[in-house]
């Protein structure tokens, strides 16, 4: 193998670590492309699936109406729905209602699915858990996220609505 005598004086002439400076330095003048999250954000779009969200109606009633369409749609057999015993004709409930979010593939066919828009994919991403069980909502949190996001929530559906 012959010596490579322009490689040897690249090296000398440290031309690889010169042109790597020329490009941070044509970049250093140029408009920034990423934001510094997460004290900056970009925005969502209204469709965004995030974390999952049960409403309530403007008397504050649970909008769910135990019908269970959710529960039959979703792919990754994520929800669990019991129906209250003592629901009524005019008043149908949930006793259990439960969506493990590590099934979840996020797919959004749940909202798509529920005739009275109870159960939502709302704007939230950033959640986590320790454990399998942080991440397995139950009603009372669903609801509760459904009351943490509810503005936002409101704005997205109303913003999509002529689409629906
Ligand atoms: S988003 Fe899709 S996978 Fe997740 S709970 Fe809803 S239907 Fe199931
Ligand atoms: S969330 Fe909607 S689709 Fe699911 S059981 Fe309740 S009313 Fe039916």
């Amino acid at each position: 193998m012959g010596l490579n005598f322009k490689a040897l004086a690249d090296t000398f002439a440290l031309r690889e670590l010169a042109a790597g400076m020329a490009v941070t330095l044509r970049h250093m003048f140029k408009p920034h492309i990423t934001i510094q999250y997460p004290e900056e954000r970009t925005p969502l779009s209204p469709r965004f699936r995030g974390e999952h969200a049960l409403r309530r109606d403007e008397c504050g009633k649970e909008r769910c109406v135990a019908c269970k369409l959710c529960e039959a749609v979703c792919p990754a057999q994520a929800i669990y729905i019991e129906i209250d015993p003592t629901s009524t004709a005019e008043q149908r409930l949930t006793k259990v209602y439960s969506i493990d979010e590590t099934k979840c593939i996020f797919c959004g066919f749940c909202q798509e699915a529920c005739p009275v828009d109870a159960i939502v994919l709302g704007p939230n991403f950033e959640f986590h858990g320790y454990r399998r069980e942080d991440l397995y909502y139950d009603k009372a949190k669903l609801l509760a996220n459904g009351e943490r996001w509810k503005n936002e929530i409101d704005a997205n559906l109303a913003a999509d609505a002529k689409y629906r």
